[in-house]
C-alpha cells in the first residue's frame, strides 16, 4: 500500500545513473580487499514520490544515501537534479543549490539534536541561513524574532502543539517520536524538495512509528516532497513508498511498485529477504537485521547472489545478469528472459 500516487509522467526530480562506490576494507592478516558498496545503481525519483531502498545490513543502503546527499564522492556514475548534473558542479554552486534542496533525517533522534540548545535554536538557525541564501531583495528574516513565527508554523506542521511550548523545550524534555518530529521540522526549514530518511522509525517505540510515517506521508502528499526511504523494514516501505528497490551487495536486484514487490517478490534474494523477515516477526523478534554479507568480489564472474541462491543454474555462475523487465518490474536474474537494452524502462 502506498499513500499516494506520484505525478504520473512528470520528469524525474532526481535521476541516479550507474552509480559506483567501493571501499578498501581490511581482510584477514591485514590484506586489503575491495568492498563494492554501490554497483551500477540507477533509479529515478519524482516530485511527491517515495522510493524505499531495502536490503539486509551491509547491502549499501547508507552508502547510496551518502552519495545522493553528496557527503561522499562516487567512483563513477551520474546524479542528475531536474536534469542538471550535480557531480560536475563546482562545490560552492552545489552547496547553494542542490544541498539545500536535499535534506536528511537520521535514524537516531537522540543523537541528532544538540542537547544544550532549545528546539527554538534548532529551527531558527536553518531558517535564518535559508532566508539569507534565498533572499533576492525581498523581505529578509534577519533575526531570531523575525524567524520565530515561521518556527512555530514548522512545529505545527509536524504536529507538535502547543507550538510555543515545544519551541522552549530542550531535547531531553522530548520523547523519541517528538525529537524525530523536530528533526523533520528542522529539515523542512530550508524548504527541501527531497528528504532522505535513513531508518527514521527504527529507534522509535513501535507504538509511535506509525505517527512519524503518517507525517512523512502527509508531507509527500500535501507538499509534493520526494522521499528516499532507507529501511530494512518492509512494512514501513510498503506503507510509505510508491516503489521498492531491493539491494544486494551494492546492486539493485529488483525495482517495482511497493505492493507488488512486498507481496510477490520475483528475485530469489527478495524472496529470501521477505521469508527471513516473516520468520523473525513470527518468532517475536523486534529487530529485523539480517547478518552482514561480505560485500567482496565473488569467486566467479556470475550473479553476485549465485552462491546463496536456491534456484541457481549454470548461467548464474558464468554470467552476471543485466536488468530485465518482468511485468511491472526491473529484475536482475537469469530466471527471467532478457529484454533488449532500450526496453528496460
Ligand atoms: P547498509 O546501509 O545497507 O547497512 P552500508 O552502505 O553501510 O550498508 O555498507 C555497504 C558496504 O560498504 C558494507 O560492506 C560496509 O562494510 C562497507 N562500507 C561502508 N562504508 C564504509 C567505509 N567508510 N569504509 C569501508 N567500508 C565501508
Amino acid at each position: 500500500m502506498s499513500t499516494s500516487a506520484p505525478a504520473v509522467g512528470s520528469a524525474p526530480l532526481l535521476e541516479v545513473r550507474a552509480l559506483q562506490k567501493s571501499y578498501a576494507s581490511r581482510g584477514p592478516l591485514g590484506t586489503r580487499r575491495p568492498v563494492s558498496a554501490a554497483r551500477d545503481v540507477g533509479f529515478t525519483l519524482r516530485r511527491g514520490e517515495a522510493v524505499a531502498l531495502v536490503g539486509e545490513s551491509g547491502s549499501g543502503k547508507s552508502t547510496i544515501a551518502r552519495l545522493v546527499l553528496r557527503l561522499e564522492q562516487p567512483d563513477g556514475g551520474e546524479i542528475l537534479w531536474s536534469g542538471d548534473d550535480v557531480l560536475r558542479r563546482e562545490p560552492h554552486q552545489a552547496s547553494l543549490g542542490y544541498r539545500g534542496r536535499v535534506q536528511m533525517v537520521f535514524q537516531d533522534p537522540f543523537g541528532s539534536l544538540n542537547p544544550v540548545h532549545r528546539v527554538e535554536h534548532h529551527l531558527i538557525r536553518p531558517l535564518l541561513r535559508h532566508a539569507k541564501r534565498t533572499s533576492r531583495g525581498g523581505v529578509v528574516l534577519n533575526n531570531a524574532a523575525a524567524a520565530r513565527p515561521r518556527a512555530l508554523e514548522l512545529l505545527r506542521t509536524v504536529g507538535l502543539e502547543p507550538a510555543e511550548d515545544f519551541l522552549r523545550r530542550y531535547p531531553h524534555e522530548l520523547s523519541g517520536g517528538q525529537r524525530q518530529r523536530v528533526a523533520i521540522a528542522r529539515a523542512l526549514a530550508v524548504e527541501p524538495e527531497l528528504l532522505v530518511a535513513d531508518e527514521p522509525t527504527s529507534m522509535l517505540d513501535v507504538s509511535i512509528r506509525m505517527g512519524v510515517l503518517n507525517l512523512l506521508a502527509k508531507l509527500k502528499r500535501e507538499r509534493g516532497l520526494a522521499i528516499l526511504l532507507i529501511t530494512h523494514d518492509l512494512a514501513s516501505a510498503r506503507y510509505l513508498a510508491d516503489r521498492v528497490l531491493v539491494l544486494y551487495r551494492g546492486r539493485l536486484v529488483e525495482d517495482g511498485p511497493s505492493d507488488e514487490v512486498v507481496n510477490s517478490p520475483v528475485h530469489p534474494y527478495s524472496q529470501a529477504l521477505l521469508a527471513a523477515i516473516a520468520d523473525s516477526s513470527q518468532a517475536g523478534s523486534s529487530r529485523q537485521e539480517r547478518p552482514r554479507p561480505a560485500a567482496t568480489a565473488e569467486a566467479h564472474s556470475g550473479c553476485p547472489f549465485a552462491s546463496r541462491c536456491p534456484q541457481r543454474f549454470d548461467a548464474c555462475l558464468t554470467s552476471d545478469p543485466a536488468p530485465r523487465r518482468h511485468d511491472n518490474r526491473l529484475v536482475r536474474c537469469h530466471l527471467y528472459p532478457a529484454t533488449a537494452p532500450g526496453d528496460q524502462g
